[in-house]
């Protein structure tokens, strides 16, 4: 069935205000500025008057939502934090683990392929077990492990081509052969969780990292005469992921590594956990205890690290929002952070992640103060948005 929708439309090449976009079954038809020509318009129509139209949100770093997750539980869990951020924009998510023993890792791997392969998810990022000691975080710090090519070979065996990504802390023993065999293998190196130098940071990109996993967050911080993994990844240019949800990074900074980064190479992730959208409370992060309170979700007393911050409660709508009306961030280059490129970063960029003809109809509908008020999800509405 054909849909017509008309408001102010993102798209790759400028903001059409007013313009229109045609779906056809699950796929964009057209796109186009002013008024939909008529003949051309057949099936239902929908004018959004001041809403916007933006690319879904492709979130790729995100461990769940909604009471549930892909780090503990099982594939019904999985599906339903899926389900959850799907509804808060999401179109495609990728599933990040987090470090556990490696023989759960792999079972886990193994269920997340199977996810993907049905098109639940879109992939499984392993952020860990390779990481820092120093700057582990909510990462449980009795199951990581050294670069180890014989333990990459097992996680990757078991995600049958869905591993799209690994965070590695390049200053460990070993992590160059690990960069060189991810890439190899087609999987995205990211540097994160890592108390690197700005020196081997910069090596590990030469080695092929592409990608800085939640830049600021979980590494050594930015000094003026150390700018350590934050100051190399911005200097390189890789894309570099930020979580713009106003807990994790100030406002100033988010602006700072839009600016550095570059509108093609910001990418704006949750990092959330299966506390995003419920209660205050009691959850889990993988192995780990985790108090959320007023919305912060935070390592539990008696864990090692108690009280560092373990992923966030938010949303993609919510940080899309807080980038544009907080942070102040173009509304063309947050969708460009939000859906584009990370869908090319992955490889997606022929599938999805833009308004734009022959790609998959994903897309969101923000209301003029940037809330979002409906999300299609292949050519459907995802129930309970519109
Ligand atoms: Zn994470």
């Amino acid at each position: 069935m054909n849909h017509t929708l008309t408001g102010r439309v993102v798209t790759p090449d400028g903001i059409l205000d007013p313009g229109w976009i045609r779906v056809a079954g699950d796929r964009i038809d057209a796109v186009g500025p002013g008024e939909p020509d008529g003949p051309a318009q057949q099936g239902s129509a929908t004018d959004l008057g001041g809403q916007w139209v933006l690319p879904g949100f492709f979130d790729m770093h995100v461990h769940g939502g909604g009471g549930a997750s892909f780090t503990e539980g099982g594939a019904a869990q999985a599906r339903q934090a899926a389900g959850f951020h799907r509804a808060h924009g999401s179109t495609r998510i990728i599933a990040s683990l987090v470090t556990a023993p490696l023989d759960e890792l792999e079972q886990r791997t193994a269920m997340l392929a199977d996810l993907a392969d049905e098109g639940v998810i879109d992939g499984i990022h392993l952020e860990g077990p390779f990481l820092s000691r120093a700057r582990c975080g909510a990462q449980d710090p009795r199951y990581l492990l050294d670069p180890d090519l014989a333990a990459f070979g097992r996680l990757l065996a078991a995600a049958r081509g869905q591993l799209r990504q690994i965070t590695i802390a390049p200053e460990l023993p070993g992590a160059a052969e690990l960069i060189r065999a991810a890439v190899g293998a087609g999987v995205v190196a990211a540097a994160g969780h890592t108390d690197a130098t700005a020196e081997v940071t910069a090596a590990a990109v030469d080695a092929g990292v592409t990608h800085g996993t939640h830049v600021f967050n979980g590494m050594r911080p930015l000094d003026h005469r150390q700018p350590g993994p934050a100051g190399a990844l911005l200097d390189r240019r890789v894309t570099c992921e930020v979580i713009a949800d106003g807990t994790h990074l100030h406002d100033v900074t988010i602006r700072l590594a839009a600016r550095a980064a570059g509108p093609g190479n910001l990418v704006l992730i949750t990092d959330a956990m299966g506390a995003a959208g419920m209660p205050d409370g009691s959850y889990r992060l993988g192995p780990q205890h985790v108090i959320v309170s007023g919305g912060v979700a935070r390592l539990a007393d008696g864990a090692p690290g108690a009280g560092a911050i373990a992923g966030s409660t938010a949303t993609m709508a919510h940080v899309v929002r807080h980038a544009i009306t907080a942070a102040g961030l173009p509304v063309a280059d947050v969708a460009a952070a939000a859906s584009t490129t990370p869908a090319r970063v992955l490889g997606f960029a022929g599938r999805t992640g833009a308004l734009r003809p022959g790609l998959a109809a994903d897309l969101v509908i923000l209301d003029p103060d940037f809330r979002l008020t409906a999300v299609m999800a292949r050519g459907s509405w995802v129930d309970g948005t519109l």
